[in-house]
């Protein structure tokens, strides 16, 4: 099939590659031109695994243009996958949103268009993006659905490739039978997968779930949400853990081992980043809010969430008791270990407080420091190319994001580096009895 994607970030890419992989042609559709020119030469505008590789692979079934007018004409699917960030009081800012469903609407063609909603969008957006469509469209023929998109930065390719599940919202069979040709080869695991990314064991088709646009819309939130308070939830666990001498780590595996429940997202830390669970957990409470309904626990796992932020300020004053003066040194920046993404990343707020009480911050991290250094260039963070060097002379270090290569440091000689050889584990990651025997002081977040 023909397909447009509107968006080139995270979401819009990832989708667009792997249609373009299962053999429809796609035209993706970015209105920054400096992603389109570097797409053009091959070079992905942000990190994730194996992205580069399944581009070339699959280079003669994508086009990457700046111009609606080349793509949308002749599709027959077009997603939409812009951003849509944190707006004014909860509610996500929809004017890319918007401004790509006027410019969809002007250059419709003449045959019957289905126009996807990948972004995560407000309940009710599906019927706003189709009347802007129709304002624009002078009498085209097509219909909005509701896509939600569940990849997980750092395996999006493998998430959209053998996912859990695909969500279908739609008004009519029409639409849904369109989306359910396109996306036949996934559901039904018919295609070959790339070698690079092997299909998992056990997985033989992709279940669908076809129903309306406000419940798929409702899904992917409901999902963010439950997601959210599964790692607060923990979180409150992990400091009532340190309270009474408990080990969180074998309180998630005891808990998770439980089929009902499930051991994943019970990781106890510093607590979630990132751009949707927070911009998502609060577009919840602000839909709610305007049909009059309290959430009051997604407002409990957001408060939960901030506060783990804080409490790793709270273990370095316990420990130094006065941070003026001090060098903490950061490991890791991006808000979570295989993407370069720091949106919300918990190391941004932690070393603007650490700055705030005079502190000296140097970070690491092994893919983000470029981009934390254009994103951030006013933030006076001295980053470090080897992840050693923020121990040299440094007061204590917070293990921020659980990168794997942090775990085989060489702690020892890391501990020999520092003034004071203090480590606040954000991620409850790494072995206390090793780095005890390392020489370290080791403080984890929770228990
Ligand atoms: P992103 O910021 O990485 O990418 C958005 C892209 O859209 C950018 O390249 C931007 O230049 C482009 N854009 C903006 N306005 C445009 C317009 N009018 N026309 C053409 N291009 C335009 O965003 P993302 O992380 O890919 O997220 C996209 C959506 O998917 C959001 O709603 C997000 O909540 C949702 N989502 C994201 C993830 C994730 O892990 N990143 C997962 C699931 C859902």
């Amino acid at each position: 099939m023909n397909v447009a994607i509107i968006g080139t970030g995270y979401v819009g890419l990832t989708t667009g590659v792997c249609l373009a992989y299962l053999g429809h042609r796609v035209t993706c559709v970015d209105s920054d031109p400096r992603k389109v020119d570097a797409l053009r030469c091959g070079q992905v505008p942000f990190f994730e695994p194996h992205l580069t590789e399944l581009l070339a692979e699959a280079k003669s079934n994508l086009n990457y243009t700046i111009d609606y007018a080349q793509a949308i004409p002749t599709a027959e699917v077009v997603f939409i996958a812009v951003g849509t960030p944190p707006g004014q009081g909860g509610a996500p800012d929809l004017k890319y949103l918007e401004s790509a469903a006027r410019s969809i609407g002007e250059n419709l063609g003449q045959h019957f268009t289905v126009i996807v909603n990948k972004s995560t969008v407000p309940i009710g957006s599906g019927n706003w993006v189709g009347s802007l469509v129709r304002t624009q469209s002078n009498g085209a023929s097509f219909a909005v659905a509701s896509n939600p998109e569940f990849l997980r930065e750092g395996s999006a390719l493998l998430d959209s490739l053998y996912p859990d599940r695909v969500v279908i919202g739609a008004e009519d069979a029409r639409t849904s039978e369109v989306l359910y040709s396109l996306y036949r080869p996934v559901l039904e695991q018919s295609f070959a997968a790339p070698v690079f990314l092997p299909r998992p064991d056990g997985v033989a088709a992709a279940p669908l779930i076809s129903t309306d646009l406000a419940s798929a819309e409702l899904i992917k939130y409901a999902a963010n949400a439950f997601l959210s308070l599964k790692i607060s939830y923990i979180n409150e666990i992990g400091n009532l853990a340190e309270k009474v001498g408990a080990d969180i780590r074998q309180v998630a595996k005891g808990i998770g081992l439980d089929r009902r429940i499930g051991g994943r997202f019970l990781q106890a830390g510093v607590g979630w980043g990132g751009s949707c669970f927070g911009k998502d957990t609060a577009a919840l409470v602000a839909t709610a809010s305007e049909y009059g309904l309290d959430m009051p626990i997604v407002k409990a796992a957001r408060e939960v969430n901030k506060k783990q932020r804080d409490r790793v300020v709270e273990k370095l004053l316990d420990e130094l008791k006065i941070l003026k003066g001090r060098t903490i040194g950061l490991l890791g920046l991006a808000f979570k270990p295989n993407t370069d993404d720091l949106r919300d990343a918990p190391a941004i707020d932690i070393a603007q407080r650490l700055i705030e009480r005079g502190a000296h911050v140097r970070a690491h991290d092994p893919i983000a420091m470029s981009r934390f250094r254009e994103e951030n260039p006013n933030l006076r963070v001295t980053l470090t190319a080897a992840a050693e060097e923020t121990a040299i002379d440094a007061d204590a270090l917070v293990l921020v994001t659980e990168w794997d290569s942090y775990q085989e440091l060489d702690w020892e000689g890391v501990a020999r580096k520092m003034r004071s050889a203090i480590l606040v584990d954000g991620r409850n990651l790494l072995d206390r009895e090793r780095l005890t025997q390392s020489g370290f002081r080791y403080v984890s977040l929770a228990g």
